[in-house]
């Protein structure tokens, strides 16, 4: 058991606490990012739920931990549920990882989590490397509002709803992808953004091989023509309202938010459809709107 400190360096509470599930974040490439907070969890709690017990058992191995290790992932995960349970009833402290990253995030941890809250046990996080954030903030679009999409659907018809969604949101999308969908991905957001939407790939994060690439679709496609997707990818896409080089002008989003109310529609609704055609804010067509009325 540890002791661990605050940010002032103040003892707060010895770990792992019996009956607690901690959800650790693991390396997504580079062991450096192994916390000593999360390596001593690692190392003290009574048993590991991981997705891989052999992918598990090398970073274990390097540890030097001799906890052991069960395997908990999307086809076995109802059915572990209730010897997971049991280990907390009696006391025991569980640490959850998945192969890489932070644990449900795209990844099993979810359902236990609501389960051991269900029976009011603790569960606490261990922060660590997480993909999505990781690719966000190195980006340079918009992170103060954005959202996470994780893998699309694999069906058809619920894949092309989805990425229509995405194409019309106006906040900064993360989306993980496959090295072999990339290029299908890339060719549909370009058909759905249109021209000079931004957009980041995060390729190998914390790896050997990390690289950044950018700045729109089109260039984006370019460099993957010449260079073939290999290694795990990160896509960050900015919102539908940072589509400047789409964006029509001050004067023609004006124009058409008068022409709509001409022919009957409510100053609110139309505002709104403005907003969505030409990439202007609906508050600011509304607020210029409502300064014409004044005069
Ligand atoms: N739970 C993980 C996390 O917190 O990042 C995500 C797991 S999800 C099953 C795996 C996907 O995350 C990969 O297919 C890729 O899209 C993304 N990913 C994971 N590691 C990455 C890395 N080092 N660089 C870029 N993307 C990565």
């Amino acid at each position: 058991m540890n002791f661990i400190d605050d940010t002032q360096g103040k003892q707060i509470r010895s770990e792992p606490s019996p009956g607690t599930l901690y959800l650790v974040g693991t390396p997504i490439g580079n062991l450096g990012d192994l916390s000593p907070r999360a390596k001593s969890i690692l190392q003290n709690v009574s048993l590991i739920a991981c997705e891989d017990t052999r992918r598990s058992g090398q970073l274990l191995k390097i540890i030097e931990s001799t906890v052991p290790l069960l395997s908990y992932h999307k086809h076995n995960f109802k059915s572990r549920q209730s010897q997971l349970l049991k280990i907390l009833e009696s006391n025991g402290s569980i640490a959850l990882i998945s192969d890489a990253g932070l644990p449900g995030i795209n990844d099993p941890g979810e359902e236990f989590v609501q389960a051991a809250k269900l029976n009011s046990f603790e569960v606490i996080c261990v922060p660590g490397p997480c993909a999505a954030t990781t690719a966000l903030v190195i980006s340079g679009l918009p992170s103060q509002r954005f959202c996470f999409e994780g893998f699309l659907p694999k069906k058809h018809s619920v894949r092309k709803k989805r990425l229509e969604d995405i194409s019309k949101e106006n906040r900064t999308t993360v989306i993980y992808e496959s090295p072999h969908q990339l290029t299908k991905l890339l060719e549909d957001l370009s058909i759905l953004c249109g021209k000079g939407r931004p957009i980041h790939i995060a390729r190998e994060l914390t790896k050997r091989y990390e690289e950044s690439i950018g700045n729109t679709i089109e260039e984006v496609q370019e460099y993957f023509i010449r260079n073939k997707p290999k290694g795990e990818f990160t896509i960050v896409l900015g919102g539908n309202k940072y589509n400047q080089k789409n964006k029509e002008s001050e004067s023609e989003a004006l124009r058409k938010l008068k022409k709509l109310i001409q022919e009957g529609e409510k100053p609110n609704m139309a505002a709104k459809k403005v907003a969505e055609e030409t990439g202007h804010e609906k508050k600011w067509l509304y607020s210029k709107l409502h300064k014409q009325l004044d005069k």
